[in-house]
């Protein structure tokens, strides 16, 4: 008795393996489906009318123009600000404390200016963006740069075609 009892449950824990096995098969099998791209063509479709046969519809993107945007740093006009002399062009000459002179002769630092010229932005205090490259714009995000978005056509879902009704 006792070993027919034994064999009962190693034979149950065979068949509860085995379709834990078979479940585990299934899932992985039931994979994505995939759009079909080649729908089967017959007398009945015609050229969808909504994306004339291309199965794509195009929009221009809203966020750009050609595909590209306006530089946020800038804003277009390809410089910013020098932020080595926040704009001002010049530093205070720390030789003469900006008086242009020492004791009685000239600073020979600032050329008895008190102000010595940046050497980053040439006294424009502008330099060239740093984020668009002095472009003024850069590429859109939203399109790829592009200019245009894309999508499959929902009325044909992509196939080019429609069941004519
Ligand atoms: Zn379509
Ligand atoms: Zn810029
Ligand atoms: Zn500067
Ligand atoms: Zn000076
Ligand atoms: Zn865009």
């Amino acid at each position: 008795m006792k070993m027919k009892g034994l064999k009962i449950i190693v034979f149950s824990l065979a068949v509860i393996g085995l379709a834990s096995f078979t479940i585990a098969k299934q899932s992985a099998d039931s994979a994505n489906a995939k759009d079909a791209k080649h729908a089967q063509t017959s007398l009945c479709d015609k050229k969808c009318p909504r994306c004339e046969g291309t199965g794509r519809i195009t929009n221009p993107c809203n966020f750009c123009d050609n595909g590209y945007r306006e530089c946020q740093l800038c804003y277009g006009k390809k410089e910013i600000r020098c932020t080595y002399c926040q704009g001002g062009g010049s530093f205070r000459c720390n030789r003469c404390a900006g008086t242009g002179h020492i004791g009685e002769s000239e600073c020979p630092e600032c050329n008895a200016k008190g102000q010595i010229e940046c050497n980053q932005c040439h006294g424009t205090g502008q330099i060239a963006c740093t984020s668009c490259g002095a472009e003024g714009h850069v590429a859109c995000l939203t399109c790829g740069g592009k200019g245009y978005t894309e999508w499959n056509c929902p009325e044909c879902r992509g196939t080019g075609v429609v069941d004519d009704d």
